[in-house]
């Protein structure tokens, strides 16, 4: 299955990505988690990317903005092209422009295959606010949590021990960020919606306050792209 998870930031894609990708045995995808590894260092196994780059995609991300698509399309295009991705992929947080998503169609049809369903999560502006300005990252494996009830179980804390202990917030999490992202979202991404909905892929769930409440809208709106 290739999957695109759809939605605002903070809507609730990379939790339900995670869970997806474990139910369907196929790898999560997160182009923001692949840009913030390098910003901690890390290397893109294949790819070699400058220290000016790299600093360049740390101040975009840190205004809200987003990388350019140029990049953000290699980037994507050399991690589908690993192994783990033959048999399908979750893409959380990819495509973000209508360039990406026509890259990504035509970089698919290519190779004889395709997007099989669109998930878009719906939730509203206020309600992402309230849970990004409380969300906590670990600044060494980039899991989150939130202060009101997702904080590291004695478990993460032992396979992380100095960091898991130690969240922090991530500068694209303060309240003004956290706004420009949604303009962002409203003024550029969002216009994919009409692109995949004319394509008849997409489908929605809404995000709801209970994590059980969300799971339940999800797993409804995939049994329609599962069919
Ligand atoms: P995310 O964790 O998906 O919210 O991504 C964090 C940040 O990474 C975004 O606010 C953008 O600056 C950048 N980013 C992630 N994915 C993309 C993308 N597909 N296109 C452009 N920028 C991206």
């Amino acid at each position: 299955m290739r999957l695109v998870m759809f939605g605002a930031p903070g809507s609730g894609k990379g939790t339900q990505a995670e869970r997806l990708s474990t139910k369907y045995n196929i790898p999560q995808i997160s182009t923001g988690e692949i840009f913030r590894s390098l910003k901690r260092g890390e290397q893109i196994p294949g790819m070699t990317l400058s220290k000016d780059v790299v600093d360049e995609i740390s101040n975009i991300i840190n205004s809200g903005a987003l990388v350019p698509d140029e990049l953000t399309i290699s980037v994507l295009k050399n991690r589908i092209s690993l192994p783990d991705c033959k048999n399908g992929f979750i893409l959380d947080g990819f495509p973000r422009t209508i360039n990406q998503g026509e890259v990504l169609d035509k970089m698919l049809s290519e190779e004889g295959t395709k997007i099989d369903g669109v998930l878009e999560i719906n939730v509203s502006d206020e309600a992402i606010i309230k849970r990004l300005s409380g969300r906590r990252t670990c600044p060494a494996c980039g899991k989150t949590y939130h202060i009101t009830d997702k904080l590291p179980t004695e478990a993460d804390k032992e396979a992380c021990p100095e960091h898991c202990a130690n969240l922090i917030q991530r500068d694209d999490d303060k309240e003004e960020v956290i706004r420009k992202r949604l303009a962002t979202y409203h003024e550029v991404t969002a216009k994919l919606k009409p692109y995949y909905e004319a394509q008849g892929k997409l489908v929605t769930a809404n995000g709801k306050e209970k994590l059980e409440d969300t799971i339940a809208e999800v797993d409804a709106a995939m049994s329609k792209i599962e069919q």
